[in-house]
């Protein structure tokens, strides 16, 4: 299991979970390369340690433990895989 980003996200970007992230989990952050063309954030799936840091310093509440994901968001999951390769 993992944490899982969902659309609240898009637009937003606001990066206060990268910084919360224990190990560095979370991309693009704002000095990477794709950050500005990316229209969100997503979580590598298999880096997370499902520790939940980031889902309180979320200001849109866009994170989700992957069992509490609301179903009209269940192909998050899958965008933010895919965007590590995963
Ligand atoms: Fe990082 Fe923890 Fe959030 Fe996973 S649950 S993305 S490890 S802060």
């Amino acid at each position: 299991m993992a944490y899982v980003i969902a659309e609240p996200c898009i637009g937003i970007k606001d990066s206060a979970c990268v910084d919360a992230c224990p190990v560095d989990c979370i991309h693009p952050k704002k000095d990477e390369e794709k950050f500005e063309s990316v229209e969100m954030l997503y979580i590598d799936p298999v880096e997370c340690i499902d520790c939940g840091a980031c889902v309180p310093v979320c200001p849109v509440s866009a994170i989700f433990a992957a069992d509490d994901l609301p179903e009209k968001w269940s192909d998050f999951t899958q965008k933010n895989a895919a965007f590590f390769g995963r």
